[in-house]
């Protein structure tokens, strides 16, 4: 520890570049297991975006961040899926949308109190060791942890959301969160597009016009507009500033060679959904953890997305991508027929591979002859991009 939590020391044992979840978490994760740390960030501003994850996740993360797992998350049951195939399906899993302000004070003031620095800067460079921040000051540490987010991609999601008075039931069920309607914004000749509610703390509903993934990603407008015209057939009226989501699924990691990267830097990112905050919330204490016990941080990010199955969730996606609408519904209606513990595998980028594998192949197996025809020409052309793009040293 130093005396002057305001000034880095001269003698830093980590440095984290990023104030998301993965830089944050990382950083209290450091500090609190008495490592001389330093944030580096242009803001500590509350992450602005709803996030959110399943319930078991966030428990799983809360206890070695120091959370409250009770105060750190709304949390929603049941969770519905509607597909035009499988009607209205309700899963047993729980799932959470995280309270921005509550988690990122609660990490923050964890990571200021174990006597953490914050730097308010950028990040212009990292050589080995070293940080050069946009003022021009050069920073060492022991350690450079990278967390400051991916490149752009190809491919994307992106979601069009709108807050409006609640509740709506016809849409989300009270108390529940709606994970995926494959049926809400369906149009002929439209572009797959899902419809996304949850119910927020103040009574109103978050609804959001959602293109899982596509490549090119899907103008925005067009799903604000879809959603218009849903709100307006069921007679809403938006009540608040509207989200916009655009996630990087296939966003090319930072450099090698800048430290240990974290969360979306890292490729921690699930090639399919965009999720990774359940993930980077569980990595930033382990990697603490190796740090302070004189273990490479490499190994512990590594085992948090498994080589084969990010390779496999990248081909599930590139399968996904050139579906049209019906086929999309179809694939979610066989999905969600699956076990919880097998499809919960699948969206997790932890996973062991064969889980994944198996996952891949349950769905398969549920499928019409016809669906899954067409699944496996779109299994060849996605591993020949695939195999392409990892050999020019790109995609994911
Ligand atoms: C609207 C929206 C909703 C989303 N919903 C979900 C969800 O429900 N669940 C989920 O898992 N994911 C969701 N995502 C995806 C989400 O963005 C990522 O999962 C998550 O933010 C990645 O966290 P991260 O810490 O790795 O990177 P980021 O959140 O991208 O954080 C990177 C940080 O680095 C900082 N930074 C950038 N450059 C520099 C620099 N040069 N120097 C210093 N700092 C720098 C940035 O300011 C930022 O604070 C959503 C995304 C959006 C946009």
């Amino acid at each position: 520890m130093w005396s002057s939590p305001a000034v880095p020391p001269a003698e830093l044992d980590v440095l984290v570049a990023g104030s998301g979840p993965a830089g944050l978490s990382a950083a209290a994760g450091c500090a609190a297991a008495g490592l001389r740390t330093a944030l580096v960030a242009p803001s500590l501003r509350v992450w602005p975006a709803t996030y959110c994850l399943w319930a078991d996740e966030l428990d799983a993360a809360a206890g070695p961040l120091g959370l409250d797992p009770a105060a750190a998350a709304a949390r929603y049951s049941p969770t519905v899926v509607r597909t035009a195939a499988g009607g209205e399906r309700r899963l047993a899993r729980g799932y959470a949308r995280l309270r921005n302000d509550v988690v990122h004070a609660a990490v923050l003031d964890r990571f200021r109190t174990s006597g953490g620095t914050v730097v308010t800067d950028r990040v212009t460079a990292v050589s080995g060791r070293t940080v050069v921040l946009a003022g021009g000051e050069r920073l060492t540490a022991r350690v450079v942890l990278d967390a400051r987010g991916s490149g752009p991609g190809t491919a994307q999601q992106r979601a069009w959301g709108e807050v409006v008075a609640g509740p709506v039931p016809d849409l989300v069920p009270p108390g529940g969160a709606l994970l995926m309607d494959w049926t809400a914004l369906a149009a002929p000749g439209a572009p797959p597009a899902f419809l996304y509610g949850l119910p927020l703390d103040d009574g109103t509903v978050l609804l959001e016009a959602t293109s899982l993934a596509a490549r090119p990603p899907l103008p925005l407008p067009g799903l604000r507009d879809r959603l218009a015209a849903l709100l307006a057939a069921y007679g809403l009226r938006p009540a608040g500033e509207a989200e916009r989501v655009a996630i990087p699924l296939d966003g090319a990691s930072r450099a090698a060679g800048t430290g240990t990267r974290l969360g979306a830097a890292a490729g921690l990112v699930h090639p399919a959904t965009g999720y990774s905050v359940a993930s980077s919330l569980r990595l930033g204490p382990q990697v603490a953890a190796a740090l302070a016990e004189g273990r490479d941080p490499h190994v512990v990010v590594r085992a948090a997305r498994p080589r084969t199955t990010a390779a496999l969730l990248a081909l599930g996606r590139e399968v996904l991508l050139p579906l049209d609408a019906a086929a999309t519904d179809a694939f979610f209606a066989a999905f969600f027929t699956l076990p919880d513990r097998a499809w919960s595998a699948y969206l997790d980028v932890g996973s062991p591979p064969p889980a994944v594998a198996a996952a891949m192949a349950r769905v398969f197996a549920a499928l019409s002859p016809a669906q899954r025809a067409r699944l496996l020409g779109g299994v060849a052309r996605g591993a020949l991009r695939l195999t392409r793009a990892w050999a020019a040293g790109s995609g994911r």
